[in-house]
């Protein structure tokens, strides 16, 4: 009994040893960071879109509410090594960073619109980008008015961009390729081209999402596919029309039925504001069965629902979130998430979901 009670004894502070070995020596704990840095290392960069391939990554599929599971508006347009950035929300860099999408090949960013949801994160783009090797000034295309908000970022970040020229170097990080350029799109009509280089052409579409005004969405044609990225805005059908017939449409989408629930139970519990806020917004957003709607008349292969509102913390509340939309479109849709990526092969039909989550 003695002899077994000394055995027990023994493994218990033998297995004692080796917890405090594996949690508080000097030596364990720097070898498994060791391992750990060479594998993290070791990650590849992300591919977007092979050669000859157009794809459209979802970057941040959320809205201004707060949701824990999604960043605020961001889609990339990727041809082989060139990306296009629509709209930089908040924590949509994040997501970037941490996906390993290799940022020295964004060749422009594409806002839709200049409320916060969509720009906040342009600072941070542009240090990452130069961090990576941006070596020309990057673009901001947008609607007339991106000139003050690009040179806003480009003052708010001066300071940050002199420390770390003079930290790293100029030969490392040139200080004069830091800067934004804003790349104003004027339009007399529905759409305007942005631009046409190596076969790719970018074409903004005017929407509905008064009183911001002009809001734009983005259509990418390339190697016989498209991608069209509605921005916000209201059902709207002239986008139908500059969407007719592209294999994806990225469309923005809020329950209003869940932001009239929401709004009802901020009153309720005396949050006013909040309360008065939801109750402003329903007029300028599209409801799923009206993107639906829209994806239907533009007779586009896969409708993606994006700017997801309000969030959805669950499967029961996504079903609410959809209510209807197989009624108008049994399938061809896809409720997006963060890193859902799609894959567009050149001069074929396929659809190819992934996901870099
Ligand atoms: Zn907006
Ligand atoms: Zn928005």
């Amino acid at each position: 009994m003695i002899r077994a009670a000394f055995w027990i004894g023994g493994a218990i502070a033998a297995l004692a040893a080796a917890v405090w070995l594996a949690t508080f020596s000097p030596s364990i704990d720097v070898w498994l960071y060791r391992h750990a840095a060479a594998r993290l290392a070791d990650t590849p960069d992300a591919v977007l879109a092979r050669p000859g391939d157009l794809s459209a990554l979802m970057c941040g599929t959320g809205s201004p509410l707060p949701d824990i599971n999604r960043a605020s508006a961001c889609t990339i347009v990727a041809t082989g090594k060139r990306l296009y950035v629509v709209d930089a929300g908040l924590a949509s860099v994040r997501n970037l960073l941490l996906w390993r999408v290799p940022l020295r090949q964004v060749d422009g960013v594409l806002l839709t619109h200049f409320h916060s949801d969509h720009i906040a994160e342009l600072g941070e783009l542009r240090l990452q980008t130069w961090a990576a090797g941006r070596r020309t000034p990057l673009k901001i295309y947008g609607p007339p008015g991106v000139e003050d908000v690009v040179d806003g970022f480009n003052r708010a970040y001066s300071h940050d961009a002199d420390y770390r020229t003079l930290h790293h170097g100029e030969d490392f990080l040139p200080r004069e390729d830091v800067d934004m350029v804003a790349m104003p799109i004027a339009m007399t009509g529905a759409t305007a081209t942005v631009l046409e280089r190596d076969g790719l052409k970018i074409t903004a579409i005017r929407v509905h999402h008064d009183p911001v005004k002009p809001a734009y969405g983005y259509r990418f044609d390339y190697a016989g596919r498209s991608v069209v990225v509605s921005g916000d805005t209201a059902p709207y059908a002239p986008l139908a029309q500059a969407a007719r017939g592209a294999d994806v449409l990225v469309h923005e989408a809020q329950s209003n039925a869940l932001v009239g629930i929401l709004e009802q139970a901020m009153a309720q519990a005396g949050r006013n504001r909040v309360a008065k806020i939801l109750h402003d917004i329903p007029f300028y957003h599209s409801d799923p069965v009206d993107a639906a709607r829209i994806a239907n008349q533009a007779q586009v292969k896969l409708l993606v629902f994006s700017h997801i509102n309000p969030p959805l913390p669950n499967g029961i509340a996504e079903r609410a979130f959809l209510r209807g939309v197989s009624d108008v479109r049994p399938d061809g849709w896809v409720l997006a998430h963060d890193g859902l990526l799609i894959r567009l092969p050149g001069h074929s039909n396929a659809i190819e979901q992934t996901s870099l989550q």
